[in-house]
């Protein structure tokens, strides 16, 4: 067992003894951890200011005893993995892509995780079997032209082992690039050594995509292990979820961009929160979510800007959920500032004109 992983805090009694949760919540919370896994490492251990009650980094990594409440239309399988699991380890939802969950255990356990059903600490990963069979699903599909390294979280794996993976799917001829999700890099800095860089690195497109929600995840120390992936030539980018105490407010949902973007790390994705049983307490409404990125355009810069999108329940994927700025009929637009313009004459006059220009 690695240092890290050691210190790392896995019970109600160790996040009691850590002063992260009061003794006289231990019942419950016993029954949280028999249900949902718990890890807070040191690193985010140390960002957690324990006489904060509304900490929000607490607030992502600490059980609470609202995750025993399953609200209706929470699913345990609220993305629908499983409808497109054509063999064990992969997701194939869109024809272009496929998802390769090599492993089922993480740095740390998010309370509102989208897969908490299946990971876990013990919960293994793809078995050298299976991960032959996985490989040979990708080559035996041509279409595939994307590999997503997901879980679980890959960054878990050994240096070696991940060489191993990225180096076969580099060799298969249709498959030109690879994207790794992964919250290591803010959960557990010190995994991120020079050989694991390293092994990243193929003749392939690689992305590494980080997973983080405040702001303050973002430390010197984090900053610095990302700019080792970007540096090495691999370009990162970012997913956040939006969580009600932790980033539903533009100021905290501002800086977290712009931190990103600072660190050479483009948003890419901001997701409605999947519904993941017990985990009502941590979601918004879209239209808060809506809200929220209105108040973020124009007001911060288009490099900051995710896609805010929702995994429409079922496995029928990601679809961004706005907002909208131009009316349906295409007449009226809205600026930043919430004034409205006439754009469809404007418009259909400029396309007027293209046309008799271009004859
Ligand atoms: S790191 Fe990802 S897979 Fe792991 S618990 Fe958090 S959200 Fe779930």
């Amino acid at each position: 067992m690695s240092a890290i992983a050691r210190k790392t805090l896995r019970t109600p009694s160790a996040l009691a003894a850590a002063q992260l949760v009061a003794r006289d919540r231990l019942k419950p919370l016993q029954e949280v951890a028999a249900r949902y896994a718990v890890a807070i490492t040191p690193a985010l251990a140390d960002l957690i200011d324990p006489s904060d009650p509304h900490d929000p980094i607490a607030r992502q990594f600490v059980p609470d005893a609202r995750e025993l409440h399953m609200e209706p239309g929470e699913s345990h399988d609220p993305i629908g993995d499983d409808a497109h699991s054509p063999v064990e380890g992969i997701v194939h939802r869109y024809p272009d892509r496929v998802l390769l969950k090599l492993v089922n255990a993480c740095a740390v356990y998010c309370r509102f995780c989208f897969r908490r059903e299946m990971v876990g600490p013990g919960r293994g990963g793809l078995a050298p079997a299976a991960l032959d069979q996985a490989l040979a699903y990708v080559e035996n599909h041509p279409e595939i032209w994307e590999v997503i390294l997901t879980g679980g979280d890959p960054l878990v794996l050994s240096a070696r082992r991940l060489k191993e993976v990225v180096t076969r799917l580099a060799a298969i001829a249709h498959v030109k690039v690879i994207r790794v999700h992964t919250r290591v890099p803010v959960a557990a800095p010190e995994r991120v050594t020079a050989a694991l860089v390293r092994a990243l690195r193929t003749s392939k497109a690689t992305f590494v995509v980080l997973h983080a929600n405040h702001p303050r995840e973002l430390t010197a120390k984090v900053r610095a292990t990302c700019a080792r992936f970007i540096d090495a030539g691999i370009p990162m980018l970012a997913q956040s979820v939006l969580l009600r105490g932790v980033n539903d407010d533009a100021e905290t949902l501002g800086a977290l961009l712009r931190a990103l973007v600072e660190s050479r790390i483009k948003p890419y994705y901001l997701h409605h929160a999947d519904l993941a049983p017990g985990t009502a307490h941590l979601r918004t409404t879209i239209a808060e979510g809506q809200a929220l990125m209105r108040a973020l355009h124009g007001r911060t810069s288009g490099l900051c800007q995710p896609t805010y999108v929702v995994d429409i329940p079922g496995g029928h994927g990601k679809s961004p959920i706005g907002p909208n700025y131009l009316s349906a009929d295409g007449a009226v637009i809205e600026d930043y500032c919430g004034r409205l313009h006439a754009y469809a004459a404007m418009a259909s006059a400029a396309e007027k004109n293209t046309v008799v220009s271009n004859s």
